[in-house]
């Protein structure tokens, strides 16, 4: 469900409206707790959905026309429990609920609690298992044309397969489901949403309409009953609206080989770095990582190897990264981490941090043996020099540290970082001849190994030839 915030007043009014009912609430009111839960539940009230699903649960009781309405919400209540980590309830419910969707034929909740059965099973580590709930599930959304669970079945594959370490076929679900987003786009006039969003009633008018409702009992169940349903409809159309526009923003700012936030997505992180006051503040550090020796990959191996390694070094990065960290896609073989707030001390941790990850990581290749590659990163900070924020400099800086770490030898680091000193001075000058600004205390300079700051003659060499010496090692055997 998309931003169900707006969507929300409505299903409460729904909710409310049953309990206004002369002589009690009856087993169908069920249903606006239900949509009002999954409404809470998308906004990650995940206690309050509980309890408004336990609600429907125990007014549907045993009322056999309800009993889709159970399945579903035993499957939500899965989900819950998926959410909070508590992984053997989850699979109990989300079995139970497919057993009874599987009994009453309800393709669509069936298909959505497979997809549940499939996170949960990427979650425990099965790949494989969660394959065939993926695929079962998505033959279920193909079958019944079920419009509003194509993107997030095309997704769910693209994970699966991204996990069972199949590159080229990751892609391929991944580029399905963009491909599934832009048609639908295309299709349904975002103008419609809007037309339809102005046509819902404001909840204010509905306390009012509810406030004479009541007061006319005449009207009762069927007056209460045609309201909720109307409010009902109101909010699913926003729903449907938010949700559109969610998978839009998803895809915009997601690398659909790598999953990781693309280029656009970071440039909006770095646009919202604050800047820095003085020497003994804070800053982001900007972290460039650059594969060595990438195209000898996939030139040995061929281009879908070449990507397997990219998805594997981005999960590693990811891995060995903080939760309020951005690893971003920044270029097709150049990965962006900014770390918001750090010392520089810590930020060549974090850079070391990095470089041995990734050297210490085997990456499995299709025919069963592996590989690893190494990194080289250019570390500097933002903004650049203590002042008001801006991060093209230190892009720019970070850019000219990772050239340092590739002419110092590949597999490491370097970094330079902008003193109060040089606070005026123009990190052109500062790019062209660094020795000079470290001379002048313009900047300091750290990194993994004696920096070399121009090519070697054996590097351009290797330039000029185009093709240069493989970096990467290939082990036989199984990878771990
Ligand atoms: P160096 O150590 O100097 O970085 O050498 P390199 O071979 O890694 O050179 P470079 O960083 O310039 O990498 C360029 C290669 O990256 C060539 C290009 O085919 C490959 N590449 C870029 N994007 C992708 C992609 O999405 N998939 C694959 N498989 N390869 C890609
Ligand atoms: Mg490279």
């Amino acid at each position: 469900m998309g931003d169900p915030a707006g969507a929300e007043p409505y299903f409460q009014r729904a909710v409310d409206a049953t309990t206004r009912r002369p002589g009690g609430q009856l087993p169908r009111d069920a249903i606006p707790y239900f949509n009002y839960g999954l409404a809470v539940l998308d906004q990650g009230r995940d206690d309050e959905a509980a309890n408004l699903l336990e609600t429907a649960a125990a007014l549907a009781g045993r009322d056999r026309h309800l009993d889709r309405l159970r399945g579903r919400v035993e499957s939500a209540l899965g989900r819950i429990a998926l959410g909070r980590g508590d992984l053997a309830k989850a699979r109990h419910q989300l079995e139970s609920a497919v057993a009874l969707q599987r009994a009453l034929d309800d393709m669509s909740g069936l298909a959505a609690s497979l997809r549940q059965l499939g996170e949960l099973a990427l979650l425990e580590g099965a790949p494989a298992q969660a394959l065939d709930y993926g695929r079962e599930a998505a033959a279920l959304v193909e079958a019944g044309q079920l419009a509003d669970q194509i993107h997030d079945s095309l997704e769910l594959m693209a994970r699966i397969h991204s996990a069972l370490g199949n590159a080229a076929e990751s892609r391929a679900w991944s580029e399905r489901a963009r491909q599934h987003l832009a048609r639908t786009n295309r299709e349904r006039n975002p103008a419609i949403a809007g037309a339809l969003e102005q046509r819902a009633p404001r909840p204010d008018d509905t306390i009012e309409q509810l406030g004479s409702l009541t007061r006319a009992r005449a009207f009762g169940t069927l007056a209460v009953l045609a309201l909720a349903a109307t409010l009902f409809a109101a909010g699913w159309t926003l729903l449907r609206a938010r949700r559109r526009n969610r998978r839009l923003e998803w895809s915009s700012t997601t690398d659909i080989l790598t999953g990781l936030a693309n280029r656009r997505a970071a440039t909006r992180r770095l646009d919202a770095l604050p800047g820095s006051a003085g020497s003994g503040d804070t800053r982001a550090a900007l972290l460039l990582v650059d594969i060595d020796h990438f195209k000898a990959i996939n030139d040995e191996f061929g281009h879908d190897e070449g990507d397997r390694v990219l998805v594997a070094i981005s999960r590693c990065l990811q891995l060995a990264c903080d939760a309020n960290d951005v690893v971003a896609r920044w270029g097709g073989k150049e990965f962006l981490i900014v770390r918001p707030r750090t010392t520089q001390a810590a930020a060549r941790a974090l850079a070391e941090h990095l470089r041995t990850a990734v050297e210490q990581l085997a990456i499995p290749l299709q025919d069963g043996q592996s590989t690893s590659v190494t990194v080289s990163i250019g570390l500097a900070p933002c903004p650049y020099f203590p002042g008001p924020a801006g991060w093209h400099d230190g892009i720019r800086m970070a850019d000219r540290a990772l050239y340092a770490a590739k002419y110092s030898g590949r597999n490491a680091w370097a970094g330079t970082w902008g003193e109060p000193a040089g606070q005026h001075v123009d990190v052109y000058s500062v790019r062209q001849d660094p020795e000079a600004a470290l001379a002048n205390g313009w900047i300091s300079v750290s990194g993994s190994r004696p920096i070399a700051w121009q090519a070697s003659r054996a590097d351009r060499a290797e330039r000029t030839a185009g093709s240069i010496g493989t970096g990467h090692r290939l082990h036989a055997g199984r990878a771990p």
